[in-house]
C-alpha cells in the first residue's frame, strides 16, 4: 500500500511526458512510486481537483539568514550596499540571529514552493540543523574570502565551517555541504585552489558569485588578463561541479568555458535589476548549453524568496532585452527553476520531475483564483500568472512542511517573534 495518493491533479512532470490531466502521483517511502491515471490504495488520499502538481522548486543561489536584513538597505548602490549597510551588520549577527533569520527564510521558502535550496552564508553548521528541522533540502557553504596580508587560511570561520559540513553531511543526503569561493575579487587563485581540493576530495559542488557588476568584471579582467571565467578556468577550478551566481557580464568566450565544464549559473534576476547591476543574457547561456538556474539571492537585495517571481522575470527580461517574445518561453523558465536547479545543485537524479524513482518534493496549487482563470495552458498559467501565495501544499520527501495556511515543521509566529525582538535590535546595533 502506498503512504500517500495525490489524485484528481493536473500534473506537470517536468519531463518528456509532460502535462498529465486527471493523473494521481503515489507516494511511498518518501518516493514517487506510480503516475499515472489509476487510484491505487494509499493510506492518505489528498483530492487535487481544480490544482496543479508540479516538483517543488530549486532556489540555486540564496543567502537565507540576510532576510534578517530584508528592507534594511534599499535602494543604494552596490558598493555602499555591501560596504556600508550589510558587511557592518554582518559583522555584529551572531549565530543565533543568523538561524532566526533562515528559520524565516525556510518559512517563506516553503510558503511559495521552495523545497531545495543552496545557501552561502555563516554559522552554516547551525543552519543545518535548522534545515533538518524544517524538513527541507539544503546545499550549505560558507565561502572563502582571503583578503589581507594577515589572512590565515587555517583560522578562517568559513573553512573551519566549510570542514565541519563537509565531515558531518558530506554531498549527499537533504543536507549536504558545497565548498565555495566568495568571488573572484575577494581571494587571490592559490586560495581558490585550496577550497579546489576539497571539491575534488569530497567531491562537492564549488558555488562563487561570478562577474555580477560590470566594474568587477573589468577589474577581473585588469587583475588576470583574463576574464574571471577565464581565471578560474586557469586555476583547475573547473574541474569539478561549479555553480556560479549571476554571470550578468559573461562574455561569449565565458559560455563556452562554462559549457566546456558542465557548470552552472544561478541567474537572479531581480536581485540584479534591483541592485543595477544589469540583465545576464539567458538565452545566450541556453544556446551555449550552459546549465542555467534560478536564485533569489537575500531578501536585503530582492526583497522576497518567491521564485514565481523569478521565474515570471526571468522569460520577460529574455524577451524584453532581446526584442523576441519567443526568446525564453514560459515551460524552459520553469525548467530553470526544477530540472536545472536540481542538476546544478548535483540533486538531477533525486528531484527537479514527477517521475518514478524520484523524491516526492512537490507543490500543489489551487487553481481556482482569480489570477489563473481561465486555464487554456497549465504551464503557462504557472510561469505567468501563479504567485507564490497560491500554493496550497509544499511536501519534500513525501512530507507535508505546508498546506492550506498552516506550517506543519516551522512555528512561523515564533520565528518572527525571535526574528523581531533577537536579531533586529543586533541589525540596528540598539
Ligand atoms: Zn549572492
Amino acid at each position: 500500500m502506498l503512504d500517500t495518493l495525490i489524485k484528481n491533479a493536473v500534473v506537470l512532470t517536468m519531463t518528456d511526458s509532460g502535462v498529465i490531466g486527471n493523473c494521481s502521483v503515489g507516494i511511498k517511502d518518501g518516493k514517487i512510486s506510480y503516475v499515472g491515471a489509476d487510484t491505487p490504495e494509499a493510506r492518505e488520499v489528498i483530492d487535487a481537483k481544480g490544482h496543479i502538481v508540479m516538483p517543488g522548486l530549486v532556489n540555486a543561489h540564496a543567502h537565507t539568514a540576510m532576510c534578517l536584513m530584508r528592507g534594511y538597505a534599499d535602494d543604494y548602490t552596490l558598493k555602499s550596499w555591501l560596504f556600508d549597510k550589510v558587511f557592518p551588520v554582518e559583522a555584529r549577527l551572531d549565530e543565533r540571529a543568523i538561524v532566526a533569520g533562515t528559520v524565516l527564510g525556510m518559512a517563506e521558502m516553503i510558503r511559495t514552493g521552495t523545497t531545495s535550496f543552496s545557501d552561502m552564508y555563516f554559522c552554516e553548521p547551525a543552519v543545518a540543523e535548522a534545515v533538518l528541522k524544517a524538513g527541507m533540502k539544503a546545499n550549505l557553504s560558507n565561502a572563502v574570502i582571503a583578503l589581507g596580508d594577515n589572512y590565515d587560511f587555517e583560522k578562517d570561520r568559513a573553512v573551519i565551517e566549510t570542514r565541519t559540513l563537509l565531515g558531518k553531511y558530506g554531498v549527499s543526503g537533504d543536507v549536504r555541504a558545497d565548498v565555495s569561493i566568495h568571488a573572484e575579487y575577494t581571494s587571490p587563485p592559490h586560495i581558490w585552489q585550496r577550497v579546489h581540493e576539497w571539491a575534488k576530495e569530497y567531491g562537492a559542488v564549488t558555488h562563487i558569485h561570478l562577474s555580477e557588476t560590470k566594474s568587477e568584471h573589468e577589474e577581473a579582467k585588469a587583475r588576470h588578463d583574463m576574464t574571471a571565467a577565464a581565471a578560474f578556468e586557469k586555476y583547475g577550478i573547473l574541474d569539478t561541479k561549479t555553480l556560479f551566481a549571476h554571470g550578468v557580464w559573461l562574455e561569449e568566450s565565458d559560455l563556452e568555458i562554462l559549457a566546456r565544464h558542465s557548470s552552472s549559473v544561478a541567474h537572479c534576476p531581480v536581485s540584479n535589476l534591483k541592485l543595477g547591476s544589469g540583465v545576464a543574457n539567458v538565452r545566450a547561456m541556453l544556446d551555449a548549453r550552459v546549465n542555467v538556474c534560478l536564485g533569489t539571492d537575500g531578501a536585503c537585495s530582492n526583497n522576497s524568496l518567491d521564485l514565481f517571481e523569478e521565474v515570471k522575470l526571468a522569460a520577460l527580461l529574455a524577451k524584453g532585452s532581446s526584442f523576441d517574445p519567443t526568446a525564453l518561453p514560459a515551460y524552459e523558465a520553469l525548467k530553470l527553476a526544477t530540472v536545472n536547479g536540481a542538476k546544478a545543485q548535483g540533486r538531477g537524479g533525486e528531484t527537479g520531475s514527477i517521475e518514478i524513482g524520484k523524491a516526492a518534493d512537490l507543490i500543489m496549487i489551487d487553481t481556482s483564483k482569480p489570477n489563473l482563470r481561465p486555464i487554456y495552458d497549465s504551464i503557462a498559467a504557472v510561469a505567468y500568472s501563479a504567485h507564490g501565495s497560491d500554493v496550497e501544499m509544499t511536501m519534500v520527501n513525501g512530507r507535508v512542511l505546508y498546506r492550506n495556511g498552516e506550517w506543519l515543521t516551522i512555528d512561523v509566529e515564533k520565528a518572527i517573534r525571535e526574528v523581531e525582538e533577537y536579531a533586529v535590535p543586533i541589525v540596528l546595533n540598539k
